[in-house]
C-alpha cells in the first residue's frame, strides 16, 4: 500500500511538474490572436494550438464579409434580389445577433456594415463624409429588415444596398469556439485572447486563476485592476485603435445604426461575461447607449458585468465588480 501511495505520489509530481504554459501569436480575421494552452511538451502543444488555428480560420471563411467566398458575402450580394441558403451554424450566429439587437434596443446591428461605404477606418478616409451621404446610408440600416427562415435556413436582406458584417461579435465567437474545441480535446486550461477578446479555461500551471489587466486608455501605461477570469470571458473594446479624426474631433469605428454617426462620449468599455460572443457585442453595444443606459442593461444581466472609462478617464463600474487595486 505504501508503495503504492509513493508510486502515485511520483506521478502526481512528474505530471504538476511537467505541466507548462505555451503561447502563440499569429493573425486571424485581420487581427492579432494569441492562442495559449497548457502542455506537457512543445509537440502536444502545438498540435492543440494548430486546431484552434484550423477552428478560427474556418470561421473566418464563414463569416467574413471581406472574403467574396463567404457566405456571408453571398448573402450581401443579394440584398433585396434573393435569400440566401446558409449553413446551420451561419444562421444561428445572425439569428443570436438579432436578439442582441433586441436586447440594445438596436445599438447593435450587423446591418450597421453598409455604413462601411462612407466610414472608414484604413486611413483612407480624407474627409468627413456629408450629411446627405450619411442619411443615404443610414436608411439602409435596420435589423428588421433581415428575414430569417428557419425552416430552409435562409437569410434575406430586404432592401437592395443593405450588407451586414461580423466585426462587433465574429471574433468572440472564433474564441467560444476554439476553447470549446480545445477542452474538447482534453486541453485542460488556456486563454484564447483575439485582440483583447479573451477567453479562459482551467489554471494557470501555478494553480493560480489566469488574470486579466484592465488599463486606463488615458494612462496606458498604468494598471489599474488585475482581476481573475475563472472560465470566462472579458472583452475590450476601445476607440483609441480604429478611428479618424477631422477638425480635431475623434470618430470611432463603432457607428450608432440610429444616426449613421459614429458612437462618442466612451473610450473604453470591458465586459465580462460567461462567452465572448456575448461579451464582445455587448462591449460594442454601450460605446452605441451610452454610459447610463448601457450601465443599466448591464446591471439586469445575470452574469454579465462591465467597467466602463468615459473620455475624461473616469471608470464606471457595474454593480459587482470589485476592482483589487494593484
Ligand atoms: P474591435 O474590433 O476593435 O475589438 P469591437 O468589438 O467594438 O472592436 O467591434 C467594432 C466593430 O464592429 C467595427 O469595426 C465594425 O466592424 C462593427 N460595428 C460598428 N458599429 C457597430 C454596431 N452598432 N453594431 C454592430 N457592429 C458594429
Ligand atoms: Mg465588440
Amino acid at each position: 500500500m505504501k508503495s503504492l501511495t509513493t508510486t502515485f505520489f511520483i506521478l502526481f509530481s512528474i505530471f504538476c511538474a511537467a505541466q507548462q504554459t505555451y503561447k502563440q501569436t499569429l493573425k486571424l480575421m485581420g487581427s492579432r490572436f494569441d492562442i495559449t494552452v497548457v502542455a506537457v511538451d512543445s509537440i502536444e502543444a502545438n498540435k492543440n494550438i494548430n486546431l484552434a488555428i484550423n477552428e478560427i480560420s474556418r470561421i473566418e471563411r464563414l463569416i467574413s464579409s471581406w472574403d467574396k467566398n463567404s457566405q456571408t458575402s453571398e448573402i450581401n450580394r443579394n440584398a433585396g434580389i434573393n435569400p440566401i441558403k446558409v449553413d446551420k451554424e451561419l444562421f444561428n450566429l445572425i439569428e443570436r445577433a438579432l436578439g442582441i439587437s433586441k436586447l440594445t434596443d438596436g445599438a447593435f446591428d450587423i446591418s450597421y456594415a453598409s455604413m462601411d461605404r462612407i466610414w472608414k477606418f484604413d486611413g483612407s478616409m480624407e474627409a468627413m463624409p456629408t450629411k446627405q451621404e450619411v442619411n443615404a446610408s443610414v436608411s439602409k440600416v435596420g435589423f428588421k429588415n433581415i428575414i430569417l427562415d428557419k425552416t430552409n435556413s435562409t437569410v434575406f436582406l430586404k432592401n437592395k444596398g443593405m450588407k451586414i458584417g461580423f466585426g462587433a461579435i465574429g471574433k468572440g465567437y472564433a474564441a467560444d469556439k476554439a476553447k470549446d474545441l480545445l477542452i474538447s480535446a482534453g486541453v485542460t486550461s488556456g486563454i484564447i485572447n483575439a485582440s483583447g477578446d479573451m477567453n479562459t479555461w482551467g489554471k494557470q500551471p501555478s494553480g493560480e486563476e489566469w488574470k486579466v489587466a484592465i488599463t486606463n486608455p488615458i494612462n496606458k501605461s498604468k494598471v489599474f485592476a488585475l482581476l481573475p477570469i475563472t472560465n470566462g470571458a472579458v472583452v475590450t473594446s476601445g476607440d483609441y485603435e480604429k478611428y479618424v479624426k477631422f477638425d480635431n474631433t475623434r470618430y470611432s469605428h463603432i457607428i450608432d445604426p440610429r444616426t449613421g454617426y459614429p458612437a462618442s462620449g466612451i473610450i473604453s468599455v470591458t465586459v465580462f461575461a460567461p462567452k465572448a460572443e456575448l461579451a464582445d457585442a455587448l462591449a460594442t453595444s454601450i460605446f452605441v447607449m451610452g454610459i447610463d443606459s448601457g450601465l443599466d442593461r448591464i446591471n439586469q444581466l445575470p452574469k454579465i458585468e462591465c467597467i466602463i472609462i468615459d473620455t475624461e478617464g473616469n471608470i464606471i463600474k457595474s454593480k459587482h465588480i470589485k476592482i483589487d487595486r494593484s
